[in-house]
C-alpha cells in the first residue's frame, strides 16, 4: 500500500522518515505539486496521496486518482481550501488532514512580524552589520495599551490572543463561535464593524472560504482607523491585494506583515534567488518598506513538523486498516 508525497522539501523526508519507523508505510517522496500535470503518472494501486497547501486537488484531478484506485488524499496541514470535497466525496475518496499540529507555532510567527514590523528590527539587523548605529528611521510604537483586533478565534486565534493579552493590548475578536475562555480571559467580542473600526492592529486568523475570500477589501479598510497594521498568517485571498496595495500606497495601513500570498503557489517553497519574478504585484508589495512577506513558514517548527509527521501518518495507518482516526481529522 503506497502513498506518494507531492510538494515534498528534504525536510519532509526526514520528519516523515523518522515516524515511519513505527508505521513500516510504503513511502514514495516527489517534489512537484500535485495537479493535472502529473496525476496520470500516479501508479495503479496508490493506497494515498499526501498533499500540502499549495497542491490543487481539483475534480478533475480527483477523477483520475480515483480511477487509479487512490483511496485517501491525506493533507499534512490544516486549511482545506485547495480540495474539491465535495469532488471527493462523489468519487468515494476519504479526505484527511491535521487540524492541530501547533497553533502556538503560528501564533507566535504572527507576533513575531508584528514585532518586527513596530520594532523595525529587521532594519536594524542590516543598519548595524553596516556599522551604521544611528536611530532615525526606526521610531516604533508600544503594543501595551493597543487594540488588536482578531477574526477567526480557533486554536491559532485563541493563542494569539492569549499572547496579546501577555502584552498588555486589548483584545476584540470576531468570530461565528464565540470562546468563553478566552472571554473570561479578557477578550471582547464584537461584529465585524465595530472590531474594524476600533482596530490598532489586525490579525487574520479564520479560514479561506467562499465567505471569507477577499473579507480585507477596499469597503473593509474604509471602515478601519488609518495607520492601521494588518497581520495575515492565515490565506493569502483573506485579503483583496490590489486593494491592500492601494491603502499602503496612501499610508492607510501603516504596516503590512503576510505569511501567504494569493499567488504564492507560483512562489513560495522554491528558492527563486536570479530568476525573474513576472508577478507584479509582490514585486510592488515587498517594495514597501513598511512590508513584511515570508514564505508560508509561520508553521516551520520543529514542534510542528514532528506533529504534522506523526498525526499524517497515523491518519493514513489507521484508513489502511480500515479504522477511523478521531473525527476532527477528517474530512470527508
Ligand atoms: P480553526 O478551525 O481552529 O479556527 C478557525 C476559526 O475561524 C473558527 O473558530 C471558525 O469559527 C472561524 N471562522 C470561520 N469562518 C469565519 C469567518 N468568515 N469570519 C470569522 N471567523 C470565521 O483553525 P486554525 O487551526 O486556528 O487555523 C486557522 C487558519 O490558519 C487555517 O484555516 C489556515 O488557513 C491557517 N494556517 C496557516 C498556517 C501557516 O503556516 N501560515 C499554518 C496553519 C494554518
Amino acid at each position: 500500500m503506497k502513498t506518494i508525497f507531492f510538494s515534498t522539501k528534504p525536510y519532509d523526508k526526514t520528519f516523515f522518515n523518522t515516524h515511519n519507523s513505527s508505521h513500516q508505510l510504503q513511502l514514495e517522496f516527489l517534489e512537484t505539486h500535485l495537479g493535472p500535470h502529473i496525476v496520470n503518472a500516479v501508479d495503479e494501486g496508490t493506497f494515498a496521496v499526501c498533499v500540502f497547501v499549495n497542491d490543487r486537488l481539483t475534480e478533475e484531478v480527483i477523477r483520475v486518482l480515483a480511477g487509479k484506485g487512490v483511496k485517501v488524499i491525506a493533507l499534512r496541514c490544516a486549511g482545506f481550501n485547495n480540495v474539491d470535497l465535495e469532488a471527493a466525496r462523489a468519487h468515494g475518496i476519504r479526505v484527511c488532514r491535521v487540524p492541530a499540529y501547533s497553533p502556538e507555532a503560528v501564533a507566535e510567527h504572527a507576533v513575531a512580524m508584528l514585532l518586527t514590523l513596530n520594532r523595525k528590527t529587521h532594519k536594524a539587523y542590516n543598519r548595524v552589520r553596516e556599522q551604521n548605529f544611528s536611530l532615525n528611521g526606526l521610531l516604533g510604537f508600544n503594543l501595551h495599551g493597543k487594540t488588536v483586533s482578531v477574526i477567526g478565534t480557533g486554536k491559532i486565534g485563541k493563542a494569539f490572543c492569549k499572547i496579546m493579552l501577555g502584552f498588555g493590548c486589548k483584545v476584540l475578536a470576531y468570530d461565528i463561535v464565540r470562546d468563553e475562555t478566552l472571554e473570561a480571559a479578557g477578550v471582547v467580542y464584537s461584529d465585524f464593524e465595530t472590531l474594524l473600526r476600533h482596530a490598532d492592529i489586525l490579525s487574520l486568523h479564520c479560514p479561506l472560504t467562499p465567505e471569507s475570500r477577499y473579507l480585507i477589501n477596499e469597503q473593509s479598510l474604509q471602515g478601519m482607523k488609518s495607520g492601521v497594521t494588518i497581520i495575515n498568517t492565515s490565506r493569502g485571498a483573506l485579503i483583496n491585494t490590489n486593494d491592500a496595495i492601494n491603502a499602503l500606497k496612501t499610508g492607510h495601513i501603516a504596516y503590512l506583515g503576510i505569511d501567504v500570498y494569493e499567488q504564492e503557489e507560483k512562489l513560495f517553497f522554491k528558492d527563486l534567488s536570479g530568476s525573474i519574478i513576472e508577478d507584479d504585484t509582490i514585486q510592488r508589495l515587498m517594495s514597501f518598506p513598511n512590508v513584511l512577506v515570508t514564505g508560508h513558514q509561520a508553521f516551520f517548527t520543529n514542534e510542528a513538523l514532528d506533529e504534522i509527521a506523526a498525526t499524517t501518518l497515523d491518519n493514513i495507518a489507521k484508513l489502511s486498516r480500515g479504522k477511523e482516526p478521531d473525527k476532527s481529522r477528517i474530512l470527508v
